[in-house]
């Protein structure tokens, strides 16, 4: 059985709260939320991180960014502002190496960094 935990939410083995997929991409809420709204954007594909993604994949990386434009237009209201945020390797906070996009909403979000 795999030890990344993003691809046991795909197999089922951790249950998620899923806000949005697409044949690319599945998005859920965090477990610890950083923010009223607080959902990561994944790429059904394993790759340890979005540097991966790019060098593979340009344009999962182009999906992984409409997915969390989706996301964003489905929970937030009209013209309510977003942060989205790549952590990439463990000196910048990364602690699950699956690729996954931050998406953080619905306060008025400070300079502070996730
Ligand atoms: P990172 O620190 O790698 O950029 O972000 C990983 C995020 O994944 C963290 O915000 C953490 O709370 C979240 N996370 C870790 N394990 C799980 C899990 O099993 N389920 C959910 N929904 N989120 C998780
Ligand atoms: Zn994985």
């Amino acid at each position: 059985m795999t030890e990344c935990p993003f691809c046991r939410i795909f197999a089922g083995d951790i249950p998620a709260d899923v806000v949005y997929s697409d044949d690319s991409v599945l998005a859920f809420r965090d477990i610890s939320p950083q923010a009223p709204v607080h959902v990561l954007v994944i790429p059904r594909r394993h790759y340890a991180d979005i540097a991966e993604v790019a060098a593979a994949d340009p344009g999962l990386v182009g999906a992984m960014v409409a997915g969390a434009a989706a996301v964003a237009a489905e929970l937030m209201p009209a013209g309510a502002g977003h942060r989205l945020i790549f952590n990439t390797g463990a000196d910048a906070g990364q602690t699950v190496f699956h690729a996954h996009l931050h998406l953080l909403a619905g306060a008025t979000l400070g300079r502070a960094m996730l």
